[in-house]
């Protein structure tokens, strides 16, 4: 079995990922990150059966691992605080819920807005004074160390797949593939250098690239109700909660019990 990891460039994959909509909605696209690996997995083993000619469903590799390489700004805009709050709550939730690997890293905003757009609209002034823009290159050279690094690792993966468009990163793919390992590109049409939509041709990668424009009704969030058992009563119950790791889950009369049982003393209510 083939042992592949996931190596995702977080702040490309956040500000391409609108690309996946339908062309002419006004919707946000909502990315579902529980099903992306397993999306990836399953068009990898395509790949693989359609190099081998095996069954696709024989040769599903094993995800070793996930990881998300994301920025975490700093000195921003008082306006984006709420925005900050959320994007922490992001990454907490790819570690706890989807067992993630995050590595983020501090990106000084200097006061400007987060958002490209914002700080066009709202920045322009400051922006014509001072040319600037955010410096977020360490979030890329960690991802390309961190793929490096477990490419020359004994035991490493032999499927290292990057989910980016970027092409500072084809230096990285073809380091990896001289250290024997094979490599695979994840993207999204539209936001991807030349190069990566023909990775044989180019040498930069083993397998036909994976465009995510493909994929666009698995990945697209949505709460769908799962069946849990409720750890007090054993009985099985809907809901599109999702636990955390480990995380007991209790049906709403279970849960009504509790809350019977132990009030909330006068003056504690959380506001
Ligand atoms: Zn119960």
């Amino acid at each position: 079995m083939y042992r592949a990891m996931i190596f995702i460039d977080g702040a490309w994959l956040f500000l391409n990922r609108q690309k996946l909509r339908e062309v002419d909605s006004e919707e946000q696209f909502q990315l579902d990150y529980e099903k992306l690996p397993i999306v990836i997995r399953d068009a990898l083993a395509n790949g693989i059966a359609a190099r081998t000619g095996e069954e696709s469903g024989e040769v599903k590799p094993l995800i070793m691992r996930t990881y998300f390489f994301g920025a975490q700004p700093v000195n921003y805009h008082v306006d984006n605080e709420q925005q900050v709050e959320n994007q922490e709550a992001f990454y907490d939730s790819l570690r706890s819920r989807y067992g993630y690997e995050v590595e983020t890293f501090k990106v000084d905003f200097n006061g400007f807005h987060i958002s490209p757009r914002e700080r066009f609209e709202k920045d322009f002034e400051r922006l014509q004074e001072m040319s600037w823009i955010p410096h977020e290159k360490q979030v890329d050279v960690a991802l390309a160390t961190r793929m490096m690094a477990m490419a020359a690792m004994p035991g490493g993966y032999d499927i290292g797949v990057l989910v980016s468009g970027d092409q500072d990163f084809l230096p990285v793919l073809r380091q990896v593939r001289e250290l024997g390992r094979q490599t695979a590109i994840v993207t999204i049409y539209g936001a991807a250098a030349r190069e990566f939509l023909s990775p044989q041709e180019n040498a930069i990668g083993d397998y036909e690239t994976v465009l995510l424009n493909n994929y666009v009704e698995t990945l697209r969030l949505v709460y769908d109700k799962r069946v849990y058992t409720c750890a007090s009563c054993q009985r099985n119950f809907k809901s599109s909660y999702r636990p955390r790791r480990g995380e007991n889950m209790y049906c709403n009369a279970c849960r009504a019990d509790y809350r019977r049982a132990h009030p909330m003393p006068y003056g504690e209510e959380i506001e």
